[in-house]
């Protein structure tokens, strides 16, 4: 899939989407993201499209959304909006945008659930050639999670990923919440990671940051998938995001499950997983994640 088209301006980037003149008619702020602003901007002739905006140096926060985006749009499996451009603004006080198909969300089909966890079952079976570098799992670009960045090296073992591209630059950058016992009980548990993350059956596109405030209901009132931190790993870790914050049905599951058999074992599996979130967490917001943090790590060694 080609790369975004980039753009020096955004006054460039609406003509060269709607024609010659257009202007911005309407700006409404969109809330609900936690690291950028975000618009709908109501175009001349009245059409709608999405805008996130950072500063200018978060230009490559954009490319690498956009590059997950077209690598997900590029399964053919479920919905993500299409990406219109990306670029730097220098003349209203230096910026950086994203533009999108703005998605009016709608009320959810009556399938909604049963369909979305067909749809990303689907994903994870799509084939993943040409989406990693030198390996099977990782991602040809680095990208974000949240603010953070998120190394996507090509890796031949997914647990060997895991541990070296995922938990460990997490605990890293986390090193100033751990006291001594607690870093030896860290590379005690990273050192054994083999004995409790399993090879998957087949390498899947993962979306990567599978919350509830990811997935949003479209104009078909069918589910779409937004701002992903993508990576090609083992589909059960995008399963066990869907649990961390909750918001996801009982529905939603039991399809995935009948669409994807999960491999035995996958609930201990879960939270090693979704630690990389929680260290994430750690690592952006502070403290308050920390004793889950530990939990894990105690329990794993148990
Ligand atoms: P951030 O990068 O700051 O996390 P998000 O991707 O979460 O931002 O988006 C911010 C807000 O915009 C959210 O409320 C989200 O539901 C909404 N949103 C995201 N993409 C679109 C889109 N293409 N159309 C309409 N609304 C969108």
């Amino acid at each position: 899939m080609a790369a975004p088209q980039r753009f020096t301006s955004l006054a460039g980037a609406l003509c060269a989407l709607a024609g010659e003149g257009t202007k911005i008619e309407k700006t409404s702020r969109i809330f609900g993201g936690d690291i950028n602003e975000a618009y709908g901007l109501t175009l001349t002739g009245g059409r709608q499209i999405f805008m996130k905006s950072n500063t200018k140096e978060n230009l490559s926060f954009f490319a690498a959304e956009a590059e997950g985006l077209n690598a997900i749009t590029g399964t053919k499996t479920i919905g993500t909006p299409k990406i219109l451009g990306i670029g730097t603004d220098e003349d209203r006080g230096s910026f950086s945008f994203l533009l999108m198909e703005f998605i009016h969300g709608k009320s959810r089909r009556a399938d909604y659930w049963e369909e979305l966890a067909g749809q990303l079952a689907n994903m994870h079976r799509a084939s993943t050639a040409g989406l990693v570098t030198n390996g099977k799992y990782g991602f040809f670009c680095d990208n974000f999670i949240g603010r953070r960045r998120q190394i996507n090296t090509g890796y031949d073992s997914w647990t060997s990923f895991f541990r070296e591209c995922r938990l460990e630059p997490q605990f890293q950058d986390a090193s100033r919440y751990f006291d001594g016992q607690d870093r030896k009980k860290i590379i005690r548990f990273l050192d054994h990671l083999d004995e409790i993350l399993v090879e998957p059956e087949q390498p899947s596109l993962l979306h990567g940051d599978l919350w509830g405030g990811n997935v949003i209901a479209g104009n078909d009132g069918r589910a779409w998938l937004i701002d992903p931190a993508v990576y090609v790993g083992h589909a059960e870790a995008d399963l066990a995001m869907t649990e961390l914050f909750g918001g996801f049905s009982p529905t939603f599951y039991d399809a995935y499950k009948g669409a994807l058999p999960l491999q035995p074992g996958y609930e201990r599996r879960r939270d090693v997983y979704n630690l990389y979130h929680l260290l994430n967490h750690l690592n952006m917001f502070g403290r308050t994640y920390l004793p889950e943090v530990k939990h894990i790590v105690g329990r794993m060694r148990e």
